[in-house]
């Protein structure tokens, strides 16, 4: 039987502090050797190879019926115990089981499926989120003098406070964190967004991206 779709925002969640973006990037190298799911226990088992010559048993029980929190446990035989890259690897890897079976036909008789990489196909990469966020600016003139220049900065209360209130309201980039689940500045910019190669979703980022000041590099 085909597992249940697991949403990327749960998996993010269970893999903290770097254990999801390194269970990514398990997942893409192949790491999974089988994941299995028994629909009778809601549990799913995989073998993924370690960073040294060992290889780590994972379990993770889910529980579809709580959709804000679906996943319920998760073990691994890695030093770790739970929520390590490796069960992030697993859930990816169960993730495009489901994907790869739209319907859920496949037979139930595949207890142990080997996942294997299709020839020439490039794993679904987990795309970062994206937000546009409103910040509020001040011109800021850091010296005395009148003729020291002004400068465009983010505001706060305290700066707002001492800095006068001459304030603008601009527009900025926000990315999801992936510890906090929050929107944060992190590591998006107008020019991240307009590189090629980033990872945030392509429709987002050039939707985002439109709303940025425009390229220098159009001028000409
Ligand atoms: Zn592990």
């Amino acid at each position: 039987m085909t597992p249940p779709f697991v949403d990327v925002e749960h998996i993010r969640r269970q893999g903290q502090g770097g254990a999801y973006e390194r269970g990514v990037a398990y997942f893409r190298d192949g790491a999974v050797r089988t994941v299995a799911w028994d629909p009778g226990s809601s549990v799913i088992e995989s073998v993924v190879d370690g960073s040294a010559r060992s290889s780590y048993r994972c379990r993770i029980r889910l529980d579809i019926a709580r959709r804000d929190r679906p996943i319920v446990s998760t073990f691994c035989t890695c030093p770790v115990e739970a929520d390590c890259k490796h069960t992030v690897a697993t859930l990816l890897a169960s993730n495009r089981l489901a994907e790869a079976v739209p319907g859920g036909t496949r037979q139930p008789d595949s207890w142990r499926q080997l996942l294997a990489s299709p020839a020439g196909t490039e794993p679904a990469r987990p795309a970062t989120g994206l937000a546009l966020g409103v910040e509020l600016r001040q011109r800021v003139r850091r010296s005395a003098s009148r003729w020291a220049p002004v400068r465009v900065e983010s505001a706060s209360p305290r700066s707002l406070d001492q800095l006068g209130s001459d304030v603008l309201v601009g527009l900025r980039p926000l990315e999801r964190s992936a510890r906090s689940d929050g929107w944060i500045k992190g590591t998006v910019s107008w020019d991240v967004l307009r590189r090629a190669g980033n990872t945030f979703e392509p429709g987002q980022a050039r939707r985002v991206g439109e709303c940025g000041p425009r390229q220098s590099a159009s001028r000409h």
